[in-house]
């Protein structure tokens, strides 16, 4: 049978899930009855936050001038949090629809996806999505694809996913632009594996994109980069459920259970193939996924450790790309070290943590990945704060830096661009999409971005400035470790790693910070931002006098119980750094206040 597989590229919101389940009830591949709004994002919280956080992939029937074909539509994730992903995704097909708000226009997202796609050679076909919007102005957005992508407007297909207009006319597009894929069924076997889920009876599903040869049930596979050998218990197609089948040939989209018991051993851009010396090459572009964002995730019970490391592993199983290891910092006890993607991926594990076990958690605030090389030479990576070495043993601190694409309204590029140079961004191009409309590229480094560029940008445009980034690189650059110290003794969980002119200014926002909300004591405590054994801000708290004790405990009653009952509660949360105890909410006020 003739095959096209594609996918959907867009911004968020524009119209992907959608779109996809009109082809899919369009093709007769779900019927009216059964479709479910958005069927492909069928994580609930994808479908709470609109957004698609793992690839599906579903394979459709479709007769176009009496040929039948099998068309298989792969769904990317939107984010760039998880770029890896939609690349392998992205290496699976032979065309993308770019899909456009006939509104919204041209976003970051749109761009970054669509250049995605040009790398990986796709066929692109330019969708202009929503025309049956009052406001749609599809004739502008045709240019800014113009201007911005070199696309060429006669190319552009209209059409409507929530109306049903303009989706015949997309299927044919599909199949007459999109060129066939090009293997060999009778090569070694050779297959990408784009995706994996985890099903509580089967284990892991393994998603394939077959590129070369034949894989029948039964038989022996290997995965190539793991070095792993397993059986091929089942096989067969999305449609969209599973549906199995007893091969798949070259070109085909499909699914492996291999009775896998952890997502673990299934990685993401590995490649299938047999065991023994006849074993295709492994496809090229496989990585491990990188980890950019590092955060300490406690229990503010600390009852709740063991609580907090089961909900962990159970949340890894269905995300490889998450990783966690047990720490403990003096202020906050025992926690967990956790690694993300990025941001949003951050936020995604932390909602699941919440959702699905009902664990008080407290965050720290979330530093990316740093490298040092030492006055020997020996280079590291650095996850946290607390691991950075002596200042005058580290020979380089490098920091990762990412190219951020800004689109903006051009009545905001002054202000946007102010936001990127305060945040050492460097200009590296600015272009109009339209008359109303510009794009602006910066590399800033990553730890500025997460620190708070992005709402920055969301208010400084009243929403309409959208952001996207790709890491370009690590980079030297003047950065230090600022400590908080409680009369003396350091602080772990409060320090932060942090550009040398902007010490200053945090280390003291942070000690007044906490001055704030340090109860007093009967001696003085002293607050203190150091970087090294320089001390660069200090606050005190005075000691409590006698009388103003006396005053509490006199007559009012009332007011005495209050005292008690709150001394009470806040001794259960109290922590000692020295022989000065903080509450725990004193840490935590610091640590939201960034
Ligand atoms: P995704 O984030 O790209 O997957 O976007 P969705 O498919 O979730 O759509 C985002 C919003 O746009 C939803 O509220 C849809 O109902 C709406 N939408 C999608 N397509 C159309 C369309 O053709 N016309 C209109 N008016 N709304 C649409
Ligand atoms: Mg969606």
């Amino acid at each position: 049978m003739e095959i096209r597989n594609f996918c959907i590229i867009a911004h968020i919101d524009h119209g992907k899930s959608t779109l996809a389940d009109r082809l899919l009830e369009f093709t007769g591949t779900v019927t009216r009855r059964e479709m479910k709004e958005q069927l492909l994002d069928d994580l609930a919280l994808e479908r709470q936050r609109g957004i698609t956080i793992k690839a599906r992939s579903v394979s459709m029937r479709y007769i176009h001038q009496g040929t039948p074909y099998e068309v298989n539509l792969i769904d990317t994730p939107g984010h760039v949090d998880f770029q890896y992903e939609v690349s392998r995704s992205l290496s699976c097909c032979e065309g993308a629809l770019l899909l456009v708000d006939a509104f919204q226009g041209v976003e970051a997202q749109t761009v970054a996806n669509a250049y995605n796609a040009m790398e990986h050679d796709l066929k692109i076909i330019p969708v202009i999505n929503k025309i049956d919007l009052m406001h749609a102005r599809a004739d502008e957005v045709t240019e800014e694809m113009e201007s911005s992508l070199g696309i060429d407007p006669d190319d552009v297909v209209r059409c409507s996913a929530k109306a049903g207009i303009g989706i015949e006319e997309l299927m044919t597009a599909i199949i007459e632009r999109v060129p066939a894929p090009t293997g060999d069924a009778n090569a070694p076997l050779q297959a990408m594996v784009f995706d994996s889920n985890y099903d509580d009876f089967r284990g892991a599903i393994t998603y394939v994109r077959m590129m070369n040869g034949t894989v029948k049930k039964g038989q022996k596979i290997k995965f190539l980069r793991a070095g792993s050998v397993h059986e091929v218990v089942e096989l067969g197609q999305f449609v969209p459920q599973r549906k199995s089948c007893t091969e798949l040939t070259a070109g085909q989209v499909g699914y492996l259970i291999c009775n896998i018991k952890s997502l673990a051993d299934v990685h993401i851009g590995d490649t299938v193939s047999t065991p023994g010396n006849d074993a295709a090459e492994p496809l090229a572009g496989y990585q491990r996924p990188k980890r950019m964002v590092y955060c300490g995730l406690y229990p503010s019970d600390g009852q709740e450790f063991s609580d907090l490391r089961d909900a962990l592993e159970r949340l890894a199983i269905n995300d490889p790309s998450f990783e966690f290891e047990p720490e403990t910092s003096d202020a906050l006890g025992f926690g967990f070290r956790c690694g993300f993607l990025g941001l949003l991926h951050m936020e995604i594990v932390q909602q699941r943590l919440e959702s699905e076990s009902d664990i008080d958690l407290v965050q720290t605030a979330p530093n990316v990945t740093y490298e040092i090389v030492d006055t020997r030479g020996n280079k590291r990576e650095i996850h946290k704060p607390q691991d950075v070495p002596d200042p005058n043993d580290i020979a380089e601190f490098r920091q990762p830096i990412v190219r951020c694409n800004i689109v903006v309204p051009s009545e905001c590029i002054g202000t946007v661009m102010k936001l990127c140079q305060d945040r050492r961004g460097i200009l590296r191009g600015n272009e109009y999409l339209s008359p109303t409309r510009s794009m602006i590229s910066y590399d800033i480094p990553l730890a500025e971005v997460i620190y708070d560029l992005h709402d920055k940008i969301k208010s400084g445009t009243r929403g309409y400035g959208t952001l996207d980034y790709e890491l370009i690189g690590y980079e030297p650059a003047n950065l230090v470790r600022m400590d908080i110290l409680v009369n003396g003794n350091r602080v772990d969980a409060l320090s932060i790693i942090c550009d040398r002119g902007d010490a200053d200014r945090r280390g003291r926002a942070v000690a007044k910070k906490l001055k704030s909300e340090i109860e007093r004591h009967m001696f003085e405590v002293a607050v203190q931002a150091a970087v090294g054994s320089r001390v660069i801000a200090r606050e005190t708290v005075p000691a409590m006098r006698k009388n103003v004790t006396a005053k509490c405990y006199g007559g009012d009653i009332t007011r005495k119980r209050k005292l008690l009952q709150k001394q009470k509660e806040g001794k259960k949360r109290m922590k000692a750094i020295g022989s000065v105890e903080i509450s725990q909410k004193a840490f935590m006020s610091v640590l939201s206040s960034g």
